[in-house]
């Protein structure tokens, strides 16, 4: 059965470019309630570690380049079914195959620098809200 919780990080990208407001506002207009949020910045070993899944991926260094160069935003969503939901509100990887109305398709700039992440699983889910969130911060 679907849980009712996802985890996203608005990018480095979206961060700088200063589309923190229009990304959580995309997501509370969706139906999402923020449960956890913060601003906060990955190490080396946090995006290796978080990202681990893709380390044979010839994208892997960059990606990880990515993640650290900067603040990040990083949140607990909720909402029914939040994981399914929450990958079609930022639609596909590739900003040129999002769907109109999708965040990625407004704001990301290409695969790599693609604005938000989305939990792909429950598991995942609660994975990767655990690696941010203290129980304490989760509301
Ligand atoms: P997601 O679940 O839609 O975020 O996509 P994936 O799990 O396939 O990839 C994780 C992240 O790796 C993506 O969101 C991108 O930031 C990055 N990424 C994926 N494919 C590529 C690629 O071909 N090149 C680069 N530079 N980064 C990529
Ligand atoms: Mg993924």
């Amino acid at each position: 059965m679907a849980t009712n919780r996802t985890f996203t990080m608005i990018k480095p990208d979206a961060v700088e470019a200063g589309n923190i407001g229009g990304i959580l506002n995309m997501i509370t207009e969706a139906g999402f309630k923020i449960v956890s949020l913060k601003l906060t910045q990955l190490t080396k070993a946090d995006a290796e570690q978080f990202y681990a899944i893709h380390n044979a991926r010839p994208f892997f260094g960059e990606l990880v380049e990515f993640m650290t160069r900067g603040p990040i935003v990083a949140a607990i969503l909720e909402k029914d079914n939040a994981v399914e939901a929450f990958r079609t509100l930022i639609g596909a990887t590739n900003p040129a195959d999002a769907a109109e109305g999708t965040i990625r398709k407004k704001y990301a700039k290409s695969i790599g620098e693609n604005a938000v992440h989305g939990s792909d699983s429950d598991e995942n889910a609660a994975i990767e809200g655990a690696f941010h969130f203290a129980g304490r911060e989760q509301f």
